[in-house]
């Protein structure tokens, strides 16, 4: 029941203080680069202990992270006021390279949750440092589009009047500016949205959906805007992703991982819905997406693979 979280700043010490508010998990080893902040981070966790679950939280180094089922990965440079998330992508890929083997080293059999931006580039790097080291793509996962599909289910449910909890709906594709909200997929118990729409006598207009969509869209832009990161929502997200892998628990969840193909597009790690649990990915579920909605996957899935292959170039 061992977590590891490697890259303690905003991101990976929010995550470790959801781990203990949720109880997830029963020992946590947070891994920095620079120690003295994962031990005051670790330190300070320890502090919320007695008021929520019992768990065990320390900074360490790779060689603690023995033993860890799952490991946490928020190493890298924040995404700066204006910045898209792209922008520091050649920083972290040379920050992967150096921590994916080292983490593996010490914990061949954990499952990886990249959290670190663009996430979909770094799990596809993640995923290939994690086959060199002999480890199945499957057991590399990312965050994904799994906050943007709460911050899409969070307005609806709001606008709905239902508890986001009953709302389904994905955004998928890029965890970025071509991600792709599926309006042709939302359930509200059962019934699709237009019904449950015209059921309730709400409005649901296409300005409507376009302010919903810019909405989550530009999101962390705003959030940027104001206190210059966010970490709460993905903290979270994380937390729930390590309870799922941790448990077993079989979540049909939009994160992100390696593609042979996804609409055209070879070789791409994107966001769909897919179940997952303690080994990592199990299946990728077939959304029956509207014509629109395919194209924008497909243009999405190009981004993204633009942006490895430009890296690739690169290096
Ligand atoms: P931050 O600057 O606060 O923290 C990054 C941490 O990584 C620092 O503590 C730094 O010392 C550490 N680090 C850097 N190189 C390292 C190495 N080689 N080994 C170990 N640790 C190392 O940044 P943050 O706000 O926590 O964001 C972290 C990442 O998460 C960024 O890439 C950010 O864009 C991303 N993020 C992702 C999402 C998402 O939805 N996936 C949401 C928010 C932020």
């Amino acid at each position: 029941m061992k977590i590891g979280i490697v890259g303690c700043g905003l991101v990976g010490a929010t995550a470790a203080y959801a781990l203990v508010m949720q109880g997830v998990g029963r020992h946590i080893v947070m891994v920095d680069r620079d120690q003295k902040r994962a031990r005051a981070e670790a330190e300070d966790i320890r502090h919320a202990v007695p008021f929520a679950h019992p768990l065990e939280v320390v900074g360490g180094d790779f060689v603690d992270l023995v033993g860890s089922k799952v490991v946490i990965i928020a190493a890298g440079a924040g995404q700066k006021p204006g910045e898209g998330r792209m922008a520091g992508l050649g920083r972290n890929a040379a920050i992967f390279a150096e921590i994916v083997p080292q983490i593996l080293r010490y914990a061949p059999d954990t499952v990886l949750v990249v959290a670190t931006n663009p996430v979909d580039v770094m799990t596809h790097l993640a995923a290939r440092f994690a086959a060199a080291s002999g480890v199945l793509p499957a057991r590399v996962i990312g965050s994904g589009t799994t906050l943007d599909s709460a911050r899409f289910r969070s307005l609806l449910g709001k606008h709905l009047g239902v508890d986001p909890h009953h709302v389904h709906g994905y955004v998928i594709g890029e965890h970025g500016d071509s991600e792709v909200l599926v309006w042709s997929r939302v359930v509200v118990g059962g019934m699709n949205l237009d019904d449950f729409c015209r059921r309730q006598g709400l409005p649901l207009d296409e300005s409507l959906r376009r302010q919903m969509d810019e909405d989550v869209r530009r999101a962390a832009y705003r959030i940027i805007e104001g206190k210059a990161a966010t970490y709460y929502g993905i903290g979270s997200a994380l937390a729930r992703i390590a309870k799922v892998v941790l448990g077993d628990q079989r979540a049909v969840m939009s994160v992100c991982t390696h593609k042979p193909a996804v609409a055209g597009v070879e070789d791409v790690t994107l966001s769909l819905p897919h179940l997952f649990g303690g080994s990592g990915i199990l299946s990728t579920l077939p959304l029956p997406l509207a014509e629109d909605e395919q194209e924008a996957l497909g243009r999405s899935a190009r981004v993204i693979r633009s942006a490895i292959d430009e890296l690739d170039a690169g290096i």
